[in-house]
């Protein structure tokens, strides 16, 4: 066991999916030229007003409620105030002591399998700053360019407790996270655009001890993958600092993603550096129990409980009940085919084997496959039925994705022939068995599972078109005979 225990709290915005941005009627889009979405509200004209959003207040509980936080009925806005150039205001409106919601959890699955509740101190709201441009114009060796379109944009941050011991465990809480508010719809958490932001925490302390080591905040990290690569690094750079004789410094670091490193941006500040004070020109925030029910009323079933229904009433491994769940949307189809199918869990296997496979070889998404739901549904009865061999149903999926086509077209042209006749099937039989003794003596030994190598070797001889029912009733008969 390792001498040293990291301790790992994650701060992660997420932009919520409001047509304007929070405190201005600007369109908030993401894409567009440069310095077009802003006006004095935004940028933060002397004499503009702001006024809060009430779609962002909506998506802002909604968060919370599925991140089991206690929704403030009472919360305030507060200045936070700091120089950059991309921040024209010269503060930033958040929240501070008295966020929206504080006491949440995620249940994490951790490397023994057993699940961890991992703690949310707090979400608050907040307003996004612009955008510093330092790279892709001719003169941008010399030049620093401004967009400004993102301030204003509304945030949600979400920040953890330090519960967390390992980057693997940083890992899945994220994932569940981005799962959750995905799912609840008040964000598109896309991390190219911006729209989900991570800064990790990061400590070591002598396993054994209570009181935490000083910790590191590392930024710029772009995805879940390289999240968990920094805090690797950083835990390694940590332990190695103390073994030799030196102390961490609290301060803010870079990650690197081409050198797989962290640097050293600039020393923590301070809650009091940022100068916090309650927004003079918005009133308090008051979430009513009311609309706080009416929002918890919204919430869709969310991944854990949803996988945790999914797997007893479809009779699903929970390997098969998480591949499921990935997204709401292919959730609700795969719920939609099952409904109508014979066997459910023939869907999901289906779906996640044969057409997941191919999906994957070829980079496309579920929602890009040839095969529609019904035609895996058709597909699962034909197999359920034993009216195609699962040979035979290979053949047709090939067939559907090299012409791009769904499977009840492609069923009705091909037509699979099926042999059903018990007499050619035990000709084929008698011959295989003929070819094989050893095996013959195998089986009559007591290896009774030699019985499949018959049955594969059979089904080869039909290219296929054997009913698997049958052959396999034949082989046993002739085997036992
Ligand atoms: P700060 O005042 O520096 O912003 P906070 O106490 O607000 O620090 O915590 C910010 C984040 O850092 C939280 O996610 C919290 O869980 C985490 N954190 C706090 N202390 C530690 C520590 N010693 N080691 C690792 N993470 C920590
Ligand atoms: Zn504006
Ligand atoms: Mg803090």
């Amino acid at each position: 066991m390792a001498k040293y225990e990291p301790v790992i709290g994650l701060e992660v915005h997420v932009q919520l999916l409001t047509a304007s941005k929070i405190f201005c009627g600007c369109a908030n889009r993401f894409g567009s030229a440069p310095n077009t979405n802003i006006c004095p509200v935004c940028l933060g004209l002397p004499g503009a007003l702001p006024v809060l959003n009430a779609k962002a207040v909506e998506f802002a509980t909604m968060a919370s409620l599925a991140l089991n936080c206690q929704v403030r009925e009472r919360s305030i806005f507060a200045r936070k105030n700091y120089f950059y150039p991309d921040l024209p205001k010269g503060y930033q409106i958040s929240q501070f002591d008295k966020p929206i919601a504080e006491h949440g959890w995620i249940d994490v699955p951790t490397a023994d399998g057993s699940m961890k509740r991992i703690g949310i101190t707090r979400l608050h709201m907040e307003e996004d700053a612009g955008k510093s441009l330092h790279d892709g114009f001719s003169d941008s060796a010399t030049r620093t360019y401004l967009d400004l379109n993102r301030c204003g944009t509304p945030l949600a941050e979400i920040v953890s407790e330090p519960d967390i011991r390992t980057p693997d465990e940083a890992f899945e809480y994220l994932t569940r996270l981005k799962e959750i508010l995905l799912y609840t719809g008040v964000s598109d958490c896309n991390m190219e655009e911006g729209s989900l932001r991570c800064d990790a925490n990061v400590s070591v302390r002598p396993r054994g001890q209570e009181k935490f080591g000083t910790k590191a905040e590392v930024k710029n990290v772009n995805s879940f993958r390289f999240i968990r690569a920094a805090l690797e690094y950083e835990i390694e750079r940590q332990v190695e600092v103390i073994e030799s004789g030196g102390r961490v410094v609290q301060e803010t670091r870079l990650w690197n993603a081409g050198e797989g490193r962290t640097y050293s941006m600039r020393s923590k500040e301070q809650a009091h550096d940022y100068r916090y004070f309650p927004e003079p020109d918005l009133p308090p925030l008051i979430v009513s129990a009311e609309f706080r029910e009416e929002m918890r009323k919204r919430l869709p079933e969310l991944p854990e409980p949803r996988r945790a229904r999914m797997i007893a009433e479809y009779d699903l491994s929970a390997k098969d009940a998480h591949a499921l769940t990935s997204s709401r949307e292919f959730a609700d189809r795969f719920e939609a085919a099952a409904k109508t199918a014979k066997n459910p869990r023939r869907v999901a296997n289906l779906l996640l084997s044969e057409l997941g496979g191919r999906l994957k070889a070829l980079g496309l998404e579920q929602e890009q496959s040839p095969v529609s739901m019904a035609g895996v549904v058709m597909a699962a009865d034909l197999l359920e039925e034993d009216k195609i061999s699962s040979k035979q149903l290979k053949q047709l999926l090939d067939v559907c994705f090299e012409k791009s086509e769904d499977f009840p077209a492609v069923y009705e042209r091909e037509k699979p022939q099926q042999i059903t006749d018990v007499s050619a099937i035990e000709k084929l039989i008698d011959e295989v068995i003929a070819a094989n003794p050893r095996q013959v003596e195998q089986y009559r030994g007591g290896k009774k599972t030699v019985a499949g190598f018959f049955v594969g070797q059979v089904m080869r001889a039909s290219k296929g078109q054997a009913n698997p029912a049958l052959l396999n009733e034949l082989v046993t008969k002739k085997l036992e005979g």
